[in-house]
């Protein structure tokens, strides 16, 4: 066995697994609330440190560009290859105790929340961390969207309700889920346990509720039995040769190459794949051509959001941003390699301050954004860009810095959400 930093670190099969290597964290900052951020010695930069919100600040620390691709097998969405994904249903890391109870919910409608993406960022400082998986979940629903642009800037003791959530699972090496070796991938892994059943309508939560008439099909709300009930099941419940519900029959494990999602209305499934940033504007940037959208598609798209603006502040912070993304047109995460990156703002306005990152609900530490979600996921997940329908200028989201252990499995972390129609709407 070679050292597990390479192990999981090199294979180009998983270019999401050279996150391990590359993130720097820093577990023994701890740092005040105003307190300047103390330069670390992997960071290759000389600079001014002060609390300066500089936009120039955030150039220089290192990222990695998050890209869609379709999946190149069934399989290799497989929660036993640990993949970045984004749409159709979370590959859970922990595949027994991941979240349930209102934790699932949109806090504003009650809906169970959709999966949006999950990113496999191990951290190589610890044991416990040896895998870890940021998962994100949002209610699809704009007007949900738009009130938790109001309940993000609440601050302890206030409760804030959320339509977006992320949380943060990690395991150590050893562990009851996997083997200690890094996966073939070549289709022959297998997970060492089944997981828990998942609902048959969102494939994503827990299936703890049975159908009561047939005893064979789990949900994880009324809610989806409900939906699941007017758009079918109704008429297949009575069928005596409807199969019954055998454990991770319905999620995305060893016996189930083709998911039995019954919901129509999930994100279509990519792959992510990761790249260093490129250095400037128009760099060669051949043979990378894995999207399905061509660039001057996404920029169609992006101008019209341009056209949105009319404030001044924020049509600059825009002009910035956009020329910044258009280096690398179609990338839909950036992911901050670095605690002392700052995210990437598409607007002045709505930018939260260091005080409206709360700290970690379980070691009380200090969050930093490790990554942030561009709006170009919504092209590939062809949602309609109609004046109600989701959209965001950003997503960033905060984690624990020192991706404590303590706990549930599955640590709620926070999410920073940037409309696009943040100018024309009074805060
Ligand atoms: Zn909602
Ligand atoms: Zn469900
Ligand atoms: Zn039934
Ligand atoms: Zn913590």
């Amino acid at each position: 066995m070679s050292d597990d930093g390479e192990m999981y670190g090199d294979s180009s099969e998983m270019p999401t697994q050279k996150l391990n290597s590359l993130r720097i964290t820093d577990l023994d900052d701890d740092d005040d609330e105003d307190g300047d951020v103390v330069p670390q010695a992997p960071v290759d930069i000389l600079e001014d440190d002060d609390d300066d919100e500089d936009d120039d600040y955030e150039d220089q620390e290192p990222v990695s560009l998050g890209f869609l691709e379709k999946p190149k097998n069934s399989w290799s969405v497989r929660r036993e290859l640990f993949p970045s994904i984004a749409g159709g249903t979370p590959a859970w890391l922990d595949p027994v105790n991941f979240p349930s109870g209102t934790s699932c919910l949109c806090d504003f409608c009650g809906q169970p929340l959709q999966f949006l993406l999950q990113v496999y960022a191990p951290l190589s400082q610890k044991e416990s961390t040896f895998h870890r998986t940021l998962f994100v979940f949002m209610c699809t629903s704009m007007s949900c969207l738009l009130k938790d642009q109001h309940d993000q800037w609440k601050r302890r003791p206030e409760k804030a309700s959320r339509s977006v959530k992320v949380f943060r699972c990690q395991l150590p090496r050893l562990n009851s889920f996997y083997s200690s070796e890094p996966p073939r991938n070549n289709g022959s892994d297998k997970p060492s346990t089944a997981g828990a059943v998942l609902c048959s309508w969102c494939g994503t939560w827990r299936g703890d509720k049975t159908c009561g008439d047939c005893r064979k099909v789990r949900y994880c709300s009324e809610k989806h039995q409900t939906a699941h009930w007017r758009s079918g099941h109704k008429v297949e419940c009575r069928q005596p040769f409807l199969a019954p519900v055998t454990p991770e029959s319905t999620s995305n494990a060893v016996s189930s190459d083709t998911q039995k999602v019954a919901s129509k209305n999930i994100w279509p499934q990519f792959e992510i794949v990761h790249e260093d940033e490129s250095e400037a504007e128009n760099s060669e940037h051949e043979g990378f051509n894995k999207s399905l959208v061509s660039p001057s598609r996404v920029d169609e798209s992006v101008k019209s959001l341009l056209e949105t603006f009319e404030v001044g502040g924020d049509k600059k912070s825009w002009a910035t941003f956009q020329e910044r993304i258009s280096r690398d047109p179609e990338q839909v995460l950036r992911y901050y390699r670095s605690v002392r990156s700052k995210p990437l703002w598409p607007l002045s306005s709505g930018q939260p301050s260091r005080m409206d990152i709360p700290r970690c609900n379980y070691c009380n530490g200090t969050r930093a954004c490790e990554f942030q979600i561009l709006p170009q996921l919504l092209f590939y997940f062809g949602v309609e860009n109609n004046p109600d329908s989701l959209d965001w200028a950003t997503i960033a989201v905060y984690t624990c810095e020192a991706s404590c252990d303590e706990s549930t499995v599955y640590k709620e972390e926070f999410a920073w959400v940037q409309l696009a129609s943040q100018s024309t709407t009074v805060r």
